[in-house]
Formats: structure tokens, C-alpha cells, sequence
């Protein structure tokens, strides 16, 4: 039997899960990324969690795993295995793929973060048996991945699909990808959570229940919060998610018009905040995109939750391989 590892390094936890050829997950695990103790510590932690979850499958040999994928937010060089700049984690030109290579003798691949649920979510979620779907995450930063014509797009570098940097407002906020008015900076959750942190810290916020929420702390407000003061009618907190619905829908008809999906896959955290998001970004969809494109996309939530990472990167060396081979 074949076995792969994915392993998902977000900023907050890292996720691991073992999955056979088909995706099914065998054995999986969660813990805190902590990346504040710095990459030596979490490479160290990670390698324990790793073997921790290889011995926790009887009769498993280390051997009979094919791969390993590292999914992580970013930019990467999968030619080295080399963490470039993760914003997330803080860190540069860290060579994680030789390093596990080396500890665990199969081959490591690196997969952004995004395009590995992309992936994830078009082999076993809610894109199997699509064609051209693209999958957004919505959650610390935004993300995305692209599956066009029955393959993953990549791009010369492997870093295609970008979608948190599509620019909607060129004069607007500066992003931390150098470039102005990205919808990240609307509708990211750190983006959300940041917004709201300064309206109450300026005292501006007119209805107190998003302050008591956070018990009037602007360090303790989160998109979570935002959303959950909106569901509870909070118009300072759904007026917040409305706009970012709104850059949203922006930004998802420059997706349609380039890649002409059926599917659009939502996950991430603020994507859990529900119609009080979704509306708003359907109705711009609706308003600005070309008719005959926009109106017959299905926008559909993920399948494989806060796992779609993990099982995407596990899946990313397989998938490459057959890939190849068809092409030759
Ligand atoms: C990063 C992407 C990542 C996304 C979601 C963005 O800020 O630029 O690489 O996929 O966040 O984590
Ligand atoms: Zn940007």
C-alpha cells in the first residue's frame, strides 16, 4: 500500500495527516506552530510530531511512505525546498525540504498553503470531478489555487495563484506584499480583526457589544469576534464584513473573467462567517462581472475544512508525478 504525508505549517498550528492514494486519512494530528520560539524549535517539534504520528499507525514501515508535502503560506522555491519568506512564520531562506529529506529519507516537496487545499479540495472535496475550479481561502491572509482545464495551474515558479495580492484599489492601503489596495488588506482576518481593533481603540465604535466581546481589549478583538458580534446584529461589526464581501466580489470577478471557473471553493476561518459576507460578494460578483460568465459559477464551501491543507500537500507528489508522466 501506498502512504503520503502532508504536513500544513500555518502561523497559529501546524497540521499533520497520513492519507492513502485515494486521500482517505489515516492517521492526523494538530498542535501549536508557536513560531515565536523561532524555526530551530518548530523544525524540532515538527520532526517529533512527524514520528509521533508514523508510530501511531500499527504495522506502518517508515519505508512504506512515498512523500512528504509542506504546505505553508508564502513565498517558495520547491527547486530547493526552500521557505523564501513566510510572513506567517517569520522566516527566510529556511531549506526545510533537504532537512527532511535527510531526517526521513523520502522525498519532501513544498506546496503554498493555499494551492495545496486547492488541490486537496479538487482530488477528494467539494471540486472532485471538476474540471476548472478555484479555491479561495479566507482566513489570516488570503489565498488561493487554480485548477484550469483538469490541472492544477502553477506558474514558472510554482507560486501561480496568488489571490489574496489581486490589487483592487491601487491608492488604497499599503499591503505587506509592497503593492496598494490588495483585497487582503479588506478582507483578510487579520485585516478584519485590525480595523475593528482601531475603531475601538479611537473610542468610535457606537454600539458596545463587539467592546464587550473582546472586554473593551483592542489586542483580544478577531475576525471570529466580528463575526459573532454581527450574527448578534452588531452594526459596526456587520457593516465590516460587508466590505470585505464587497472587495471580495471584486476581486472574484477578475478570478472569473481570467479562468472562466464552474466552481468556487470557499475555507478559512472568516469564510465561516456566513451570508452576512457572502451576500454582499455575490451581489458584486453579480453587478460587475460579465453576465454570461458570472451568473452560472457555483460558489460552494469547502469540504475538507481546516484539513484541506494537510491533505492537499500530502497529495502534491503524486499528483505532480502523474502529471509528468502524461505530459511525456
Ligand atoms: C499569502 C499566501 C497564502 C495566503 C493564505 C497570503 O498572505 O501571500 O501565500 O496562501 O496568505 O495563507
Ligand atoms: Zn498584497
Amino acid at each position: 500500500d501506498e502512504y503520503f504525508l502532508g504536513i500544513d505549517i500555518g502561523g497559529t498550528k501546524m497540521l499533520t495527516a497520513l492519507v492513502d492514494a485515494q486521500g482517505r486519512v489515516l492517521a492526523k494530528d494538530q498542535q501549536p506552530t508557536l513560531a515565536a520560539e523561532g524555526e530551530h524549535e518548530v523544525i524540532r517539534r515538527l520532526i517529533d510530531m512527524i514520528e509521533a504520528l508514523l508510530s501511531s499507525v500499527p504495522n506502518l514501515q517508515a519505508r512504506s511512505i512515498q512523500s512528504l508535502g509542506i504546505a505553508t503560506a508564502g513565498i517558495l522555491d520547491m527547486s530547493t525546498g526552500t521557505i523564501v519568506l513566510s510572513t506567517n512564520l517569520g522566516w527566510r531562506n529556511v531549506a526545510l525540504g533537504p532537512i527532511l529529506e535527510r531526517r526521513f529519507g523520502v522525498p519532501v516537496r513544498l506546496i503554498n498553503d493555499a494551492s495545496a487545499a486547492a488541490l486537496g479540495e479538487w482530488l477528494v472535496g467539494a471540486g472532485k470531478g471538476t474540471e476548472d475550479c478555484v479555491y479561495v481561502t479566507v482566513s489570516t491572509g488570503i489565498g488561493g489555487g487554480v485548477i484550469s482545464g483538469g490541472r492544477m495551474l502553477l506558474g514558472a515558479s510554482n507560486n501561480a495563484a496568488e489571490i489574496g495580492h489581486i490589487s483592487i484599489d491601487r491608492n488604497g492601503p499599503v499591503c505587506k506584499c509592497g503593492n496598494r489596495g490588495c483585497v487582503e488588506v479588506y478582507a483578510a482576518g487579520n485585516s478584519i480583526a485590525r480595523q475593528a481593533a482601531e475603531e475601538l481603540r479611537a473610542g468610535k465604535l457606537q454600539t458596545p457589544l463587539l467592546a464587550d466581546l473582546a472586554g473593551q481589549d483592542p489586542e483580544k478583538v478577531t475576525a471570529k469576534l466580528v463575526a459573532e458580534a454581527a450574527s448578534s446584529g452588531d452594526p459596526y461589526s456587520v457593516s465590516l464584513l460587508q466590505k470585505a464581501g464587497e472587495a471580495l466580489g471584486v476581486a472574484m470577478v477578475t478570478i472569473i473573467h481570467l479562468f472562466n471557473p464552474e466552481v468556487i471553493i470557499f475555507g478559512g476561518g472568516v469564510s465561516q462567517s456566513g451570508d452576512v459576507l457572502f451576500e454582499p460578494m455575490r451581489r458584486t460578483i453579480q453587478e460587475l462581472g460579465i453576465e454570461g460568465m458570472v451568473k452560472d459559477v457555483l460558489i460552494t464551501r469547502s469540504s475538507l475544512g481546516v484539513e484541506a491543507g494537510a491533505i492537499g500537500a500530502a497529495l502534491v507528489w503524486k499528483y505532480v508525478n502523474q502529471a509528468d508522466k502524461e505530459n511525456s
